[in-house]
């Protein structure tokens, strides 16, 4: 039995978490669950699985017999300090799940990552630390666990290029002239995936393939010169890699986290799954093309980001969810999204930071220069 804890455990990811754990009770305990605001949800999901210790960041009141609750900010990274979890899963959203993925793998357990932010904004202090506790960084963002199956067996020298897909959004045919009438509704409509809000925005302006590149480049050790993007609207094969012989390995399937996280939580073994499988019997085509970066100017972000690592990562990330964020209220236009994020790191690339208080801190004040450059 491994015992496990679910960090955004009533989001998309954790409900999904969730899933996979009720399917296979023999093999995993599940410990403690946090949330940022669904304290009904919370508790529902604690009293089923009859967790002991629970965090809710912000919100309550919070109806629960678990023995060991934590609140506020810290909430989470209290919970991975206290639970002696074997594996802590992270759906948390946004910037505010880096911390608890370095209190995961301080404590040397497995990290099953879904939050990329974590690795866009502190990547060097996540790997780092994970080398000197000896813990596992397992990815759950679908792209990256097919690149890290295609990698599993292989010698680690092998790898010549990553084949990042992109489903391209629901914009990836409509005329660039156009983005400015885009409404919250039509970019929340993703064509093949079913996610939470920001990372769905993210999809539709391609700022999650840009926090993607950056993730792909901690996980594997890959220069972003040998990190691709390609367009394939199916969503069907989940990523690719490259080898120096020139084969090349995809990982396909139904586009179903639950398959990314099963993955993380049993690795390297594979649960069974009561899901459907491909259908392959059905006439179908597989289509790539490169991405349109005029259209999608978020991609470059990604390259200019990395020209400062320690920083502009962090600060191109907290601008961006100030700037989806603002787009979702009615603030901001559609194509004014990367324009923010844009002049956010702009005004702050002289900044500096060493520690992860200081990127914390960072994080903090771009939101501010985001919010001041927006009003
Ligand atoms: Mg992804």
């Amino acid at each position: 039995m491994k015992k496990v804890i679910v960090l955004g455990s009533t989001g998309s990811i954790g409900r999904s978490a969730l899933d996979v754990i009720r399917m296979h009770p023999d093999r995993f305990d599940l410990v403690g669950l946090s949330a940022g605001s669904n304290a009904d949800l919370l508790a529902c999901q604690a009293a089923e699985f009859g967790v002991d210790f629970i965090a809710l960041t912000a919100g309550g009141p919070l109806d629960t017999r678990a023995r060991h609750i934590f609140l506020g900010d810290e909430a989470a990274t209290q919970l991975v300090k206290e639970s002696g979890a074997d594996i802590v899963v992270n759906g948390i959203a946004g910037a505010a799940g880096f911390l608890p993925s370095l209190e995961a793998v301080e404590q040397g357990a497995t990290l099953a990552l879904a939050n990329k932010e974590s690795l866009v904004i502190g990547g060097a202090f996540i790997t780092a630390q994970a080398l000197k506790s000896r813990a596992r960084v397992i990815p759950v963002d679908s792209e990256h666990s097919a690149i890290f199956q295609c990698l599993t067996g292989e010698p680690a020298d092998s790898l010549s290029r990553i084949i990042l897909t992109a489903s391209g959004g629901p914009f990836r045919d409509r005329p660039a002239q156009t983005f400015r009438h885009i409404t919250p509704q039509e970019a929340l409509s993703h064509p093949t995936w079913s996610m939470g809000r920001r990372i769905t925005i993210d999809s539709a302006t391609m700022m999650n393939k840009a926090l993607e590149i950056i993730e792909a480049h901690w996980l594997f050790e890959t220069g972003l010169d040998r990190i691709r993007v390609l367009v394939h609207p199916q969503s069907i094969v989940h990523s690719m890699v490259e080898f120096h012989d020139r084969s090349i390995k995809a990982q396909l399937g139904i586009p179903d986290m639950r398959i990314a996280i099963a993955y993380a939580l049993s690795w390297p073994e594979r649960l069974p799954l009561m899901l459907p499988s491909l259908d392959l019997d059905t006439l179908f085509t597989l289509e790539f093309h490169p991405p349109d970066e005029d259209k999608f100017p978020a991609l470059s972000l990604a390259h200019q980001a990395m020209e400062q690592p320690a920083t502009l990562p962090c600060i191109m990330n907290a601008a961006d969810e100030v700037a989806t964020g603002a787009f979702l209220n009615g603030r901001i236009r559609f194509d004014q999204i990367i324009d923010l994020v844009r002049e956010t790191m702009d005004r702050l690339s002289a900044s500096t930071a060493t520690s992860p208080e200081e990127l914390i801190g960072l994080d903090r004040v771009s939101r501010k220069i985001a919010e001041s450059i927006l009003s």
